[in-house]
């Protein structure tokens, strides 16, 4: 049976280790300090801002959301980030995606102060990455890495393959695989005999947001298979498609009306690969926890701990 990388379990071990660091950070002067933006009535962004805040409060970070109708325009968010950059207390600023269409969502991003670009989304940031030089990193890609490191799941000389090039997944991930001396390979919609070249990989990374894509013919046998992909499958035809042989996730998916699946496989994954994150409860919680960590980190910077 294939190893299970337990993301939940990853997410404690971090946020015990942020504990510490922000106790001092309050004894120094002030707890670290994060303002999330979340402009109009989104569900799913309501749903993780509420998870992002939630997380504040349990490790002791002062956290703050500023909720701008749907009607708001660009140059009033540019305002509130402005206002947010130049607050001494607000150590992050994280714009929950995706804006309302008539916001123009890049200049909102560039217009975040670098050291308070917690999810590391700003070209600077991008460009640190690119350089290999300090600065906080995109959250689900740190996270990955992080997993993958704490699992003593080797990168260097290894082959790695990342179906996705998205600027908040696929890319990044990519370039941190590359710091770590894997030998990468960035695929895409675009990319012919997507299987073959899934094949090849050590370490199979799925981020491209496509129900269960990734199936035993992807997967190199042993191989460690990241799968990002959150997909929320409503329909009973697609549920079983991908459950046919599971009758305890039909059953769930019976219950609830709708059943959360990957990227992966999820049933192919299991018997194939060597090692694997589930969905739910892989990557997921790995992406809150190191929001936190950048948090506290830009903190520390701030404060002149580090
Ligand atoms: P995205 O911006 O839509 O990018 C998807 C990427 O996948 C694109 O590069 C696209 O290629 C590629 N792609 C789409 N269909 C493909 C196919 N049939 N074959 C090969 N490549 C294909 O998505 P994203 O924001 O990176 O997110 C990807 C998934 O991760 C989604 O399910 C999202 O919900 C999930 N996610 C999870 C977390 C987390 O915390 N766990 C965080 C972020 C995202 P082209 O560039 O050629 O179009």
């Amino acid at each position: 049976m294939a190893q299970i990388l337990d993301g939940n379990r990853i997410r404690d071990e971090i946020l015990a280790e942020l504990k510490p660091r922000v106790a001092a950070l309050a004894a120094n002067e002030r707890p670290p300090g994060l303002a999330v933006v979340l402009a109009g009535n989104n569900p799913a962004s309501e749903i993780y801002v509420r998870n992002k805040i939630k997380a504040c409060r349990d490790l002791g970070i002062y956290s703050e959301s500023l909720t701008p109708p749907e009607s708001a325009s660009t140059e009033e968010l540019l305002q509130a980030v402005d206002c947010l950059n130049k607050r001494a207390d607000i150590d992050g600023i994280l714009v929950q995606l995706p804006l309302p269409p008539q916001v123009d969502s890049k200049r909102i991003l560039m217009a975040i102060a670098p050291t308070k670009d917690v999810d590391g989304f700003h070209p600077c940031n991008v460009g640190n990455l690119v350089a290999n030089l300090p600065g906080p990193r995109a959250c689900t890609p740190a996270g990955i890495i992080e997993m993958l490191k704490r699992y003593g799941i080797r990168l260097a000389g290894r082959r790695a393959v990342v179906v996705g090039r998205s600027d908040i997944v696929g890319k990044p991930v990519a370039l941190l695989l590359l710091h770590e001396h894997a030998t990468v390979t960035v695929c895409h919609s675009k990319t012919p005999d997507l299987p073959g070249v899934c094949r090849e990989a050590d370490i199979l990374v799925a981020a491209m947001g496509r129900p269960a894509m990734i199936t035993r013919a992807y997967i190199q046998p042993g191989a460690t298979v990241v799968d990002v992909g959150i997909n929320r499958i409503e329909s009973r035809a697609e549920a079983e498609r991908i459950f046919a042989g599971a009758p305890d996730k039909m059953a769930a998916f019976e219950k609830k009306g709708s059943i959360l699946v990957g990227d992966v496989h999820p049933l192919d994954v299991a018997e194939v690969a060597g090692a694997y994150t589930p969905v739910p409860g892989g990557v997921g919680p790995l992406t809150i926890a190191m929001l936190m960590s950048n948090t506290v980190a830009a903190a520390e910077r701030r404060a002149g701990l580090c």
